[in-house]
């Protein structure tokens, strides 16, 4: 990875904190030349998910195949049972080469990886207002088995016992303020 001129900002936090309607947000108002890498996932596409701009959505063994290419910043097991979701490094070198800052949308321990290989990322973790409001969102959502959603609290609460490793912290009580506030914490970061 060499040219690089943009920046790589880590934002992750407990499925379900509202990371990605946040994220969206964060796009459309700050001023800066933001992109969101695109991950790629084993899960199955929730109905109103597109292949290619929710995710990349791989076989298994696609999945597999590019791991053992060296295709993956990093990659992770987020739930256990299979469900695997990784960084393809071409979907942060060619908006790093092009200057932009690209957004990573991962759980913590990818966000480990990533720091170790890009120590100058900058690194947010989002808080849902509370592990109830986490909990009905999870649940609202009506995708997910009862199974899957116990998992996905169970890693809520691995995921927040691991917050204060990341340079910032913003409580998405309500979706414009916390945009506003993610979109100050990279502008102030513009300098550094
Ligand atoms: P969901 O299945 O709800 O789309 O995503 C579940 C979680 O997977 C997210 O909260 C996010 O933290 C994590 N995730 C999504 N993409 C990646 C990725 O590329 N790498 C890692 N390590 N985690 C990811």
């Amino acid at each position: 990875m060499s040219a690089i001129q943009g920046r790589v900002v880590i934002i992750s936090g407990p499925s379900g904190a509202g990371k990605s309607t946040l994220v969206q947000e964060v796009l459309r108002i700050c001023p800066l030349p933001l992109a969101l890498s695109i991950s790629a996932t084993t899960r199955a596409p929730r109905p109103d998910e597109v292949d290619g701009t929710a995710y990349h959505f791989l076989t298994p063994e696609e999945f597999e195949r590019r791991r053992k290419a060296g295709h993956f910043l990093e990659y992770e097991e987020v739930f256990g049972q299979g469900l695997w979701y990784g960084t393809l490094e071409q979907s942060i070198t060619d908006g790093l080469e092009a200057g932009q800052w690209v957004i990573l949308e991962i759980d913590v321990a990818g966000a480990m990886t990533v720091i170790d290989r890009i120590p100058d990322a900058i690194t947010i973790f989002i808080h849902p207002g509370s592990m109830q409001e986490l909990e009905n969102r999870l649940r609202n959502r009506k995708t997910d088995s009862e199974e899957a959603i116990t998992k996905r609290l169970e890693v809520a609460h691995h995921e927040m016992a691991n917050r204060d490793k990341y340079q910032h912290q913003v409580i998405n009580d309500d979706v414009k303020r916390a945009a506003n506030e993610v979109s100050t914490i990279l502008q102030a970061a513009e300098n550094i």
